[in-house]
C-alpha cells in the first residue's frame, strides 16, 4: 500500500484544517511520510494561495512539526508553484509544478474555478473556439518544469475539471489530442514524475483522477513515471483512493533526495 502523500493544503492557503491537523489525520491513517503543498503566492489573484508572510509562516510550523513528529512520520515542506508565481521555491524540500492560469489579452483566466468562466474566456480571446483556449492551456503546462524548476508535474490535464458535468473540453478533437500529446512528450523526456492527482474526485468535480485516460495510459506507455496524490484540502482526505489508484504508481515513496 502506498503510504506517501504529498499534495497537501491546509489554512495557511485554501485548506480547511492546520499542518498539525493533517499530521495527525495521517499518522492515523498509517501513512509514512506527507509533504504539505501550500499554493505559492499569485499577487494577481490572492483568494487561494499562501501570502508572503504566511510563507514564511507556513515553513516555521511545517520545521517545527517536522521535529516533533520525527518518530513518527517523516514530514517534508513542499510548495505548490503556480506557473506565473513569482515565489522564490528555494529551501522547500520538493515543488509541484502547476497551471491554474491562462495568461490572454493581458489577463489571468483560472483554468479550474468554473466552466462559464471558461466559456467566457474561449469567447473573449480565442474566438469562440475553446479548443484553442485548451491548446494555449497545454502549451503553458509543456513549460511547467523550465518554469517552476518542479520535481512533480501537478494536475496535468486541470482543463478537463468540468468535462463530465459541461462537456468542455471536446476531448475527442484531432487538435485537443495533439496538444497534450506534444505537452506529455516533453514532460515525459524531462523524467520528472505526472501526479495521479485524486483531488477532484474527493471533491465531487470527478470520477476519475488527473491525467484521466486515455492521458494516463499514454504516459505509462511512453515510459513516463506516476505519483499518487490526494490534493487533500481537508484532513479527511489523505491518501484519498490510492488503494484504488495504486496499480498505475510507478513512483511508490518519496522521490526526491533532498531530506
Ligand atoms: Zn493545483
Ligand atoms: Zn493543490
Amino acid at each position: 500500500m502506498i503510504r506517501t502523500d504529498l499534495h497537501m493544503h491546509t489554512c495557511f492557503c485554501d485548506g480547511k484544517n492546520t499542518p498539525e491537523e493533517m499530521v495527525l489525520a495521517a499518522i492515523d491513517r498509517g501513512m509514512e511520510c506527507i509533504g504539505f503543498s501550500g499554493h505559492s503566492h499569485t499577487p494577481f489573484d490572492e483568494s487561494w494561495c499562501m501570502s508572503e508572510s504566511g510563507t514564511e509562516e507556513y515553513r516555521k510550523e511545517i520545521r517545527a512539526l517536522k521535529e516533533k513528529y520525527r518518530n513518527r512520520i517523516v514530514i517534508l515542506c513542499g510548495i505548490e508553484q503556480d506557473f506565473y508565481s513569482p515565489q522564490d521555491t528555494g529551501g522547500f524540500d520538493y515543488v509541484i509544478g502547476s497551471v491554474h492560469y491562462l495568461k490572454a489579452g493581458g489577463e489571468f483566466i483560472p483554468v479550474d474555478e468554473s466552466a462559464e468562466i471558461l466559456k467566457k474566456a474561449a469567447v473573449d480571446y480565442f474566438d469562440g473556439d475553446l479548443c484553442a483556449l485548451a491548446e494555449e492551456y497545454y502549451r503553458t503546462v509543456s513549460c511547467v518544469l523550465e518554469k517552476t524548476g518542479a520535481d512533480i508535474i501537478g494536475h496535468f490535464d486541470l482543463i478537463t475539471k468540468f468535462l463530465e458535468t459541461d462537456a468542455i473540453p471536446d476531448i475527442a478533437d484531432p487538435r485537443y489530442i495533439s496538444a497534450w500529446k506534444q505537452a506529455a512528450d516533453r514532460l515525459i523526456a524531462a523524467g520528472r514524475p505526472f501526479e495521479l492527482n485524486t483531488g477532484a474526485i474527493s471533491r465531487g468535480y470527478r470520477t476519475s483522477p488527473y491525467p484521466g485516460n486515455p492521458i494516463l495510459e499514454y504516459i505509462l506507455e511512453n515510459g513516463g513515471k506516476i505519483l499518487l496524490s490526494s490534493d487533500s484540502h481537508s484532513k479527511d482526505t489523505i491518501g484519498f483512493e490510492f488503494d484504488r489508484f495504486e496499480e498505475f504508481a510507478t513512483e511508490k515513496t518519496w522521490i526526491g533526495e533532498k531530506t
